[in-house]
């Protein structure tokens, strides 16, 4: 694939991934019996009680281990205290972490550290507990990911064009590893990842990874005497691999240790700077939206806090032309009144909408959602070289396509009329 912007075509896919597309990975390589005991990531709602799941191993049965207590046993004690759970470290009991969703922690330190001044022994101890938990959960997320694809995603991978665009909003590393099967992507991720100054000209008409909540291998370098201090760095290898988590905090710079995963927090008090790498990304996002003529959503649920997510996709209805077609790959979407069903339809008033259970059954029964209606400028990605599953399932459609109501009953309109701009003026 050139480096230059390709052909602009607005017959473009967008991938969107959330938790679920983690939950439901089938991961590969798994290289041990721990990381098969690990396997499972967590979901937001239940994000301890998932994380302390183990599967079996040679040595024991299916069983709970509280990680945290042994990690970090001050941030585990503050939790016990204040979700007033049993205190009593023998005999805890994993149900009891239940309903313990990640978000409440965060927003509850978060808030915390806003409410006294800063330097005093509070506001320290609340800033300490963010900082213990987003320690935890990157040592912990990354032995479930690193190095590891997944399988499903890089068969739907494989049905996208190369100006096709993913979003993920998962700090794990599943997405970054799927995309490195395909040198070009791979290529196009680290260029944008590293540019000192990012052009969103430049990647415009490209299809590229945009991690819109940070990532575990997003490394800050905490030395302030450094030259790299306060920028994101991609965690590359002779500046072309995927680097594992060992090593990756060492600094380029200035040899410091004391990296730091970029990682947004998921609290009600997350703030994206201005002016800030991140802040581009999202812009980026923005500024591709006009050319996607479907976008699919992969264990997404619109958590009711993702404010800037929700501003993103609404700006579909600043955009001339047809809405795009929406995809939507969640097994709550399959039930009319969930409440993801609601949120969706509620977003997405007047699209197309195409449902399915599971990855799994996208990948056997949706991907023809995927093909292009004929663009010339299309370059198909295709199939990667090697690694692809020879696991045949049958195939049981669960897919329904149904327009999403609009209030009205009939569908709805853009909500500009022709003539009126496609939103924000570009920005480089
Ligand atoms: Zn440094």
């Amino acid at each position: 694939m050139s480096k230059q912007p390709t052909k602009p075509s607005r017959d473009r896919v967008l991938l969107v991934l959330g938790a679920g597309a983690s939950i439901g990975a089938s991961k590969y390589p798994i290289q041990s019996s721990i990381q098969e005991a690990m396997a499972k990531m967590p979901s937001g709602e239940n994000f301890f009680r998932d994380l302390f799941w183990q599967g079996k191993t040679q040595a024991h049965g299916p069983r709970h281990l509280n990680s945290l207590s042994v990690l970090c046993p001050g941030l585990n004690d503050t939790i016990v205290r204040v979700w007033g759970l049993d205190k009593e470290l023998e005999g805890w009991e994993p149900e009891q972490w239940t309903g313990i969703n990640i978000e409440d922690v965060f927003t509850f330190f978060d808030v915390g550290s806003s409410m006294y001044a800063r330097g005093t022994d509070y506001q320290r101890g609340f800033r300490a507990n963010t900082r213990a938990l987003e320690s935890f959960i990157t040592s912990t997320l990354a032995v479930r990911s690193e190095g590891m694809h997944c399988e499903h995603l890089m068969h739907v991978m494989s049905s996208l064009s190369a100006s096709d665009s993913i979003i993920s909003f998962n700090w794990d590393t599943l997405a970054d590893f799927t995309v490195a099967i395909w040198r070009e992507r791979l290529e196009t991720y680290v260029e944008l990842m590293g540019a000192k100054r990012l052009r969103i000209g430049s990647f415009l008409h490209r299809g590229v990874l945009l991690k819109l909540h940070g990532s575990l291998n997003w490394i800050v370098c905490r030395n302030k005497r450094c030259a790299l201090h306060g920028r994101i760095r991609l965690a590359v290898r002779d500046c072309k691999l995927l680097q594992q988590m060992d090593g990756a905090y060492t600094c380029p710079g200035c040899g410091s240790h004391r990296g730091r995963p970029f990682i947004v927090p998921p609290s009600s008090q997350k703030l994206i700077t201005p002016g800030t790498t991140l802040h581009k990304l999202w812009l980026l996002a923005r500024a591709q939206l006009p050319f996607f003529s479907k976008l699919v959503f992969i264990g997404y649920s619109f958590p009711v806090t993702d404010f800037y997510s929700e501003w993103l996709f609404r700006q579909i209805y600043f955009i001339q032309g047809k809405l795009p077609e929406i995809i939507v790959v969640n097994p709550e979407i399959m039930k009319p009144r969930s409440a993801v069903s609601r949120r969706y339809l509620r977003i997405f008033r007047g699209c197309t909408m195409h449902k399915f259970a599971s990855l799994e059954h996208f990948r056997d029964d949706g991907l023809k959602l995927l093909e292009k209606s004929g663009s010339a400028g299309e370059q198909a990605l295709g199939s990667p070289a090697a690694r692809t599953s020879t696991k045949e399932r049958s195939a049981r459609t669960l897919a329904t396509t149904e327009p999403a109501a609009s209030p009205n009953g009939g569908p709805a309109k853009p909500l500009l009329s022709s003539g009126q701009a496609e939103g924000p003026p570009s920005v480089s």
